[in-house]
């Protein structure tokens, strides 16, 4: 191990690797940290359940992973990188037996919304036609937008809450669960603010790029990361668990991939109490509760088009998905909470044993929660897909307390490192300038805690490695 870097990442999460990987490139000479024995975070795939059978433990399915502008600039198809594009992004089984499904097709997608038809389009359209001038200025720290008018009439749409939008868009209830099946994807209760623009990114993404995800398990996708990372200069540490900067080489410079209350337990920091103050306030959202299934057929979804769809959102009433997302803010659960499937290995027969098949699924719990949800979160599937139960040869499932000792970062279970209401959205960990410089010149921060937030998409790595070259290089 060479005695001196420009730059060493701590942690090997898709941020932390895009990090690096943007300082090599640039001729730094970087390594990475990471105390797991496996590389990835929450971008890991294991056979959890039976031999043969491959469980994406965390992340699943990659749309922002396929559309960031950073990732996407990386030649990771030449590193291993295959990947699959569902017949159907994702689907939204209803109690009647019908379901509505994002095609990447808008208007095929609006065709289904009956009375809702224009609304649908008047909505989405203009995003999915500006999505490349709108995608820098909402993937980093709040700034001057580069394409302002275009920033501003997303921001009216974002804004208000998924429940204020819905209703102002849409007059039929299925439209509006329709809708709230990807602004869920938020863990905000549905009535919050800015609650809507997950639902509008996500399902932007789903028209863009379709919601795709890597051939053979998640892990893939970190593996080809690394791969090209290693062939460009980067070095890879692993079972290095960092509680000290003096167990690391010497380095100009440090860039976390960790959460504000991790980065704090560092020892050899040099942070002023008030940074420490700001910092110790910042908040972490509802945790998971997560199931991955090994089955001996697919689910048997009564809807066809869920049962050709890579995603399937699952609740029953716009009542039951706004109590479901709410409650859990107050240490509670319902008994028919939103539950997101995942269902690889209809598209990807690698996942599998020949004949078999994988789901994944989970649904948002209180954070810290250990109670164990699998009863209902398999009650609900059973209600769009009669049989499903007699389907499973074997399952495994994870709490959040025990999401947590898997990933440290996923603390109490909150896979997206940190809430991600209006106030700390853009403005992650702390409101300033640059989010990923702290007050020690030599420390960085470039995990999810940071903006754009959550999701596998790099961007947030990029964003800090851009800011060390700033400041430093
Ligand atoms: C169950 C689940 C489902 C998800 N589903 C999706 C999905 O389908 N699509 C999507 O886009 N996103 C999804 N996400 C979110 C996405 O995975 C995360 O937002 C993303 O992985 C964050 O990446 P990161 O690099 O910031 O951090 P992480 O992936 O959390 O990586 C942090 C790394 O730092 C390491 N580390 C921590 N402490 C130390 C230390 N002291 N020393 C050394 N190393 C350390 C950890 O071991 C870990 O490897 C999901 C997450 C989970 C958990």
């Amino acid at each position: 191990m060479p005695l001196s870097y420009d730059a060493i990442i701590i942690g090997s999460g898709s941020n932390g690797i895009s990090a690096a990987i943007y300082l090599q490139q640039k001729g730094l000479k970087t390594a990475i940290f990471e105390q797991a024995s496996t590389p990835g975070g929450s971008t890991r795939t294991q056979e959890l359940t039976l031999p043969g059978f491959k469980h994406d433990v965390g992340s699943a399915i990659l749309p922002m992973g396929f559309g960031s502008p950073f990732l996407r600039s990386l030649p990771l198809e030449k590193h291993g990188l295959e990947w699959i594009f569902p017949e159907i992004p994702y689907s939204h089984p209803f109690s009647d037996g019908t379901a509505y499904s994002c095609y990447t097709d808008i208007r095929k997608t609006a065709a289904q919304l009956g009375d809702d038809e224009a609304s649908y389009l008047n909505l989405f359209e203009p995003l999915v036609k500006n999505w490349g001038k709108l995608e820098n200025d909402l993937l980093g720290p709040l700034g001057i937008p580069e394409h302002p008018l275009d920033f501003i009439k997303f921001g009216m749409k974002a804004l208000p809450s998924a429940k204020m939008l819905a209703k102002h868009y849409f007059k039929n209830e299925k439209s509006r669960i329709f809708f709230y099946g990807s602004a869920a994807h938020s863990t905000l209760p549905l009535d919050n603010m800015a609650s809507a623009s997950f639902g509008l990114v996500l399902s932007t993404m789903a028209h863009k790029y379709n919601w795709p995800f890597p051939k053979g398990g998640a892990q893939n996708f970190i593996n080809s990361m690394l791969s090209y990372y290693k062939s460009i200069g980067g070095e890879l540490y692993l079972n290095k668990n960092i509680t000290h900067l003096e167990e690391l080489p010497k380095s100009k410079t440090y860039l976390f991939d960790l959460t504000p209350k991790q980065l704090l337990k560092i020892k050899g920091t040099d942070f002023s109490d008030l940074y420490r103050k700001r910092m110790s306030s910042f908040e972490y959202g509802a945790g998971v509760f997560k199931i991955d299934w090994a089955l001996d057929k697919p689910i048997p979804f009564t809807n066809e088009k869920c049962r050709k769809s890579g995603t399937v959102h699952i609740g029953f009433s716009e009542e039951e998905m706004e109590n479901s997302e709410k409650v859990i803010h107050h240490k509670q659960m319902t008994d028919t909470p939103y539950v997101l499937v995942a269902q690889h290995s209809i598209f990807d027969t690698t996942r599998a044993p020949e004949g078999n098949h994988t789901a994944w699924a989970y649904c948002h719990v209180p954070n810290g929660s250990i109670a164990d949800f699998s009863a209902i979160i398999e009650a609900q599937v059973e209600r769009a897909a009669p049989g499903f139960k007699e389907c499973i040869l074997k399952k495994s499932t994870m709490n959040s307390v025990q999401l947590e000792a898997f990933n440290p970062n996923i603390i109490g279970g909150d896979i997206n490192g940190g809430k991600q209401d209006i106030t700390q959205l853009f403005t992650r960990p702390i409101a300033k300038l640059s989010p990923y410089a702290t007050p020690d010149p030599r420390i960085y921060i470039c995990s999810a805690s940071t903006p754009p937030g959550g999701g596998v998409h790099g961007m947030c790595g990029f964003n800090a490695a851009k800011a060390v070259i700033k400041d430093h290089f």
